[in-house]
């Protein structure tokens, strides 16, 4: 029998941590929906296909992390490691090709076999956005400042650093990659072997490694400006301008890349020093070649995802909201008649806590439990009288008062 464990790096959110969840989503949805950014949701799993010829074939995701699975139709499927591949897919499938621009913004899990540790699950999940439709550098610039905003929304963003750097276009990255490459053979005896391997294949995500010798070896390796066409060079010079225009702060990050084969131009990643090793809180890009790379039209886009664990970390415990009243029914009559009042109070808005059973005493120590601010009783005296006792809870004052004016009486409870 399995054992009755959560599954090594996923996790129940329970209490706080729900809510912390769902605060982030919130606050996200929100901001995006000011900049336009409408909800999309897609399935949590897609043929395994779609993740494979987009992300890459020599991408960590692909080679290493994915939860792929063969069902009972003999299809292979994955459990969805990232959003971009399945929204783009879902632009072709629907055929949103000709409403563009698409402007969506999503949360969920998302899944990836990696070594669990603090701020890196197997299950995890992410708020993002994508923008698709837009060439412009304007594109980057809007997506950037709603990164930032919703980070703003969320109190943490004087806590990261935005860092910015160019992938530049095709012609760029060719240049780029050949110098890479003579230079990092120079030293390939101290490189990982991860990134040996990544030397013939994918020379770019070896800039991505965490392992020390690597980083050892990147520190003087060539940057990515000096390989940057005209082109490439005056769409950086716009996205850094519309970001100087809106006060938005970067640092420029040469060492800076995606780790998914399907960005260009814009790479960008929001970090902080407030969470050990995985200081990464929100990454992005520009992802020109994504939905060609599927078999549609050229198609531009840019986004950007966030990890929503990480980032409830960052935020730390918040306020929880109004604190409830607590109902409780004194005897049969008085049950019967909680039940209804506590009907009536929440149908105009009140946070209420109903006591199931148990009379007096049992509803007022579940009531200081769940921090309830006052206490409605409703026993036999109270129903001869039409009426409730309310019991302040902090200070222990009570008074008498008739249903009809209860409302009015707990109003600065709502
Ligand atoms: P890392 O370098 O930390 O592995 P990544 O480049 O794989 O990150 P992205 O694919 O860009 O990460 O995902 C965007 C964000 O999602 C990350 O910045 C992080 O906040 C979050 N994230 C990624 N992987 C995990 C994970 N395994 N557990 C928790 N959060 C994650
Ligand atoms: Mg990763």
């Amino acid at each position: 029998m399995a054992k009755l464990q959560p599954v090594r790096g996923t996790r129940d959110l329970i209490g706080e941590d729900a809510r912390a969840h769902l605060h982030v989503i919130d606050a996200a949805r929100a901001t995006a929906g000011t900049y336009g950014y409408r909800p999309i949701e897609t399935p949590v799993f897609e043929f395994t296909e779609v993740f494979q010829r987009t992300l890459g074939e020599t991408s960590d995701i692909v080679t290493k992390e994915m939860y792929t699975f063969q069902d009972k139709g003999g299809d292979s499927l994955t459990l969805r490691p990232e959003g971009t591949a399945g929204i783009a897919r879902a632009v072709l499938s629907g055929g949103l090709q000709n409403e563009l621009p698409l402007k969506w913004c999503y949360a969920g899990p998302m899944f990836r076999h990696e070594r669990p540790q603090k701020g890196r699950l197997r299950q995890f999940h992410q708020i993002g956005v994508e923008l698709i439709g837009v060439a412009e550098p304007i594109g980057d610039v809007e997506v950037i400042a709603l990164a930032a905003a919703t980070l703003d929304a969320l109190g943490v963003l004087p806590a990261t650093t935005l860092e910015l750097n160019t992938l530049g276009d095709n012609e760029s990255r060719g240049a780029y990659r050949e110098a890479l490459v003579s230079y990092l053979e120079q030293f390939r005896d101290r490189l990982s072997e991860d990134s040996k391997q990544r030397l013939a294949r994918n020379p770019l995500r070896i800039l991505d490694s965490k392992n020390n010798d690597d980083r050892a070896v990147i520190a003087d390796a060539p940057s990515f400006s000096d390989y940057l066409t005209p082109d490439a060079q005056t769409f950086f010079d716009a996205v850094r301008g519309g970001l100087d225009d809106l006060g938005i702060a970067y640092q420029i990050n040469p060492r800076l890349v995606r780790g998914l084969d399907y960005y260009c131009h814009t790479a960008f990643e929001f970090t902080t020093d407030q969470l050990g090793a995985q200081g990464t809180v929100l990454a992005g890009g520009r992802y020109d070649g994504l939905i060609e790379m599927m078999g549609g039209q050229p198609t531009p886009g840019v986004g950007w995802a966030a990890g929503i664990e990480r980032l409830a970390m960052l935020i730390g415990p918040t306020s929880t909201g109004p604190r409830p009243i607590s109902v409780i029914g004194i005897g049969p009559a008085g049950e019967k008649a909680a039940l209804k009042v506590a009907q009536d109070l929440r149908q105009t808005g009140f946070t209420i806590e109903l006591n199931y059973r148990g009379g007096l005493k049992r509803g007022l120590r579940r009531a200081d439990k769940i921090g309830a601010a006052v206490a409605v009783f409703l026993g036999e005296d109270e129903l001869a009288r039409d009426g409730a006792t309310v019991r302040n809870l902090d200070d222990g004052s009570q008074t008498d008062v008739s249903l009809a004016e209860l409302k009015d009486h707990l109003a600065e409870y709502r």
